[in-house]
């Protein structure tokens, strides 16, 4: 994902983005971001993650939903800028 305010790639799995609270803080610029899920991402790609996963059961069982979920999941994540004139 990149900072809406920098345009540096911050980390899913970085420190600054797994604190608690909704506003989280750029470890590049230090300007509040916060997380918000794109649904029309999540909408297009739905039906091919059910397609996919229903394909993937006979080898993956239980895994072939949980997969494809977290795969749409990581794509759909956006970050969102912060202002705080509103
Ligand atoms: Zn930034």
């Amino acid at each position: 994902m990149k900072c809406p305010h920098c345009d540096n790639k911050v980390s899913f799995f970085s420190k600054a983005m797994n604190k608690f609270g909704k506003v989280k803080f750029c470890p590049h610029c230090s300007q509040k971001i916060r997380f918000k899920f794109d649904l029309k991402t999540v909408a297009l790609l739905f039906i091919p993650t059910v397609l996919f996963s229903f394909l993937l059961r006979p080898y993956l069982g239980a895994l072939s939903t949980a997969v494809p979920l977290l795969v749409v999941f990581l794509v759909s994540a956006k970050l969102d800028p912060i202002n705080e004139n509103i």
